[in-house]
Order: C-alpha cells, then sequence, then structure tokens
C-alpha cells in the first residue's frame, strides 16, 4: 500500500520518477525480506496456529465439520493472516514445512476433539497448489493420520479450482489415491475459475465449495440465483456435496436453504476461532 502511494506520486513527478521508484521498491523489498526471514523461525519456533471455523449442515441444522486456516502470532508485528504470508511461503519452498504441519496439527486437534467426547467433527484442510505438485500429498495425509490416530473419514483436503484443473491426468490419480484412503476431497473457491459445470463430472472431489465472491449476490442478483441453482441440480446428479462459503446473512441462508444446498460456512454462523473459543462453541452446540 505504502509503495502504491508512493509509485503514484512519482508517477505525477516526472523528472524523480527513477528516485522515488526505486525507493518505494527497495522497501517493499526489505519488508518482504524481513518476513521472509521471520517466517523461517516462525515455523519452527511454534508461532503459527490453527483457528476453525464451523460449518453446518442446513438439512439437520447440526454442526458436522470445520475448516483449519492458519495464522501466525508474529512476536512483534501481532496476529498476520494468511493472505500476507502464503504467497510468500509459495514461492520460497516454505509451504511445504507449514503445510506439513498444518495437516498434523488439524488432524491432532481434531482427534484431541474426539477423545474429550464433543461430537466427532470433520476437519477440512487448505492444500496450495505449490503444496500439491511438490510433494506426495497422498503419503503425507498416510503418515499424518497415522500418527495422529484420526480417522481418514473425519479428514477433508481443500483444494482450489484452478489447481484442480490445472493439473491434469497425474493430479487425477493423485486425487484418487487419497480419496482410495477414504479421505475427502473438496474443491475450493468454485466460481473464481474456468471451469465448466460438465467438467465436474470427471472429477474425483466428493464436495463442492461455492466461493464467498458469488454467495455475496445472493439473493440481489436474479443472474446469480439461476446460476446456483443449476450447480445444486448438476452437483446433486453427480453426487457430490455443497458447501456455500462466507455467507453473512439470513436472507442468503434462507435461499441456500430452500434451494438444496448441504453446508454453510460462514460469520452468520462464526467467523474463524481460536481452539479454546471454538471448543466453547463445541460445547454449545454438540448434544450432551
Ligand atoms: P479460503 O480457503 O477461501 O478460506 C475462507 C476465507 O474466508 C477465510 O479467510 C475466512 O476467514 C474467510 N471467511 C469465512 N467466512 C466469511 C464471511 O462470512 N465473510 C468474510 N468476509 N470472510 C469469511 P482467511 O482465514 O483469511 O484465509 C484466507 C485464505 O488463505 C484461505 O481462503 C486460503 O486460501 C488461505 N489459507 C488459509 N489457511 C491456509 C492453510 O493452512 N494452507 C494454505 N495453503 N492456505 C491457507
Ligand atoms: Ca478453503
Ligand atoms: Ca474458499
Ligand atoms: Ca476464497
Amino acid at each position: 500500500k505504502h509503495a502504491d502511494t508512493a509509485m503514484y506520486h512519482a508517477k505525477n513527478l516526472g523528472k524523480n520518477t527513477y528516485q522515488f521508484y526505486h525507493n518505494a521498491m527497495t522497501t517493499k523489498a526489505m519488508e518482504r525480506h524481513e518476513l521472509l526471514t521471520d517466517l523461517r523461525k516462525a515455523i519452527e519456533q511454534g508461532q503459527m496456529v490453527l483457528h476453525y471455523q464451523p460449518q453446518l449442515e442446513l438439512k439437520s441444522g447440526e454442526l458436522i465439520g470445520c475448516e483449519a486456516l492458519v495464522r501466525w502470532e508474529h512476536p512483534t508485528k501481532g496476529l498476520i493472516a494468511p493472505l500476507r504470508f502464503i504467497p510468500l511461503a509459495e514461492e520460497s519452498g516454505l509451504i511445504v514445512p507449514l503445510g506439513e504441519w498444518v495437516l498434523e496439527e488439524a488432524c491432532r486437534q481434531a482427534r484431541e476433539w474426539q477423545l474429550a467426547g464433543f461430537k466427532p467433527l470433520k476437519v477440512a484442510v487448505n492444500v496450495s497448489n505449490i503444496q500439491f505438485n511438490r510433494m506426495d500429498i497422498c503419503q503425507l495425509v498416510t503418515d499424518k493420520l497415522s500418527i495422529t490416530e484420526l480417522e481418514a473419514k473425519y479428514l477433508l483436503i481443500e483444494l482450489t479450482e484452478t489447481s484442480i484443473m490445472q493439473s491434469g491426468d497425474v493430479s487425477f490419480e493423485m486425487l484418487q489415491a487419497i480419496k482410495g484412503q477414504g479421505v475427502g476431497i473438496a474443491m475450493d473457491d468454485f466460481g473464481t475459475g474456468y471451469s465448466s459445470l460438465g467438467a465436474l463430472k470427471k472429477l474425483p472431489i466428493d464436495n463442492l465449495k461455492v466461493d464467498k465472491s458469488f454467495i455475496d449476490e445472493i439473493p440481489e442478483n436474479s443472474e446469480s440465483k439461476v446460476i446456483f441453482k443449476a450447480i445444486v441440480a448438476m452437483t446433486k446428479q453427480f453426487g457430490i456435496s455443497l458447501t456455500a462459503e462466507g455467507v453473512e446473512t439470513s436472507e442468503q441462508c434462507d435461499f441456500l436453504q430452500i434451494h438444496g444446498c448441504d453446508f454453510i460456512q460462514g460469520y452468520l454462523l462464526s467467523k474463524p476461532l481460536p481452539p479454546k473459543e471454538m471448543e466453547q462453541f463445541l460445547a454449545n452446540h454438540s448434544e450432551p
């Protein structure tokens, strides 16, 4: 943001353009470098935390799962959101150790809650494109389930529409192998990429998450509503369940319920919660 402003001024200054541009870029590069150095240590020093966002089944009104979302508790900068460091982790390759940690921690936590007597929840874990291409996710999943003693049916792997569609046949095999273990696969951010509804038929996925940007337009935009109904019809046909993400209003929830959406996730229900608060949420929403 700071750099953008400086560049904007630079454009309007003419002759000192280079100097301004240069300074802005240097500051940005220094910030990045600093963050990257910190990120390396952060994973080892246990500064990463997972927050959990509850997911509700509309038909039964029951809590059925949660999505694990990573945050960085920086010693001086405070809580840092994933969009500020995931891209950096991807570019630097640090996404590999980070992703391993996230997967193990999510499985460990889900198992811990089960052992504590809460109703068993499915935990959804985000896997980035880079991670998916660089490592044997299937083997990693096997290892982490075994270490944490979590049953496969309680784990769901989320991959974005773009990363699934780009990956081609080899990765379809990888997805099949993960599914073969009993782990679910969800296509994240659906509606932001270019895949057609028809293409869904061929994909080895169990769940489709309709992107927030799409849900935002419901119920005002009639075109979005028509498309949503088509998505419901198509996924039902293919035996894929549907999750709406970023649900914020009861109007959206009503529409989704009436038109056969299976699960919702969003601020209407809850923001992502730190483990202790999620535990409280579970205690309030699980039957005794
Ligand atoms: P995502 O997977 O699409 O996750 C949903 C994001 O939407 C989360 O942001 C969540 O806090 C936010 N959200 C959920 N409901 C609402 C709502 O009702 N309103 C609004 N305004 N926002 C809502 P968050 O936690 O900042 O994560 C952003 C992205 O960072 C994620 O998008 C995901 O792509 C990535 N990410 C998060 N954790 C991980 C991780 O462990 N590994 C990887 N590879 N990526 C992650
Ligand atoms: Ca996700
Ligand atoms: Ca998403
Ligand atoms: Ca998203």
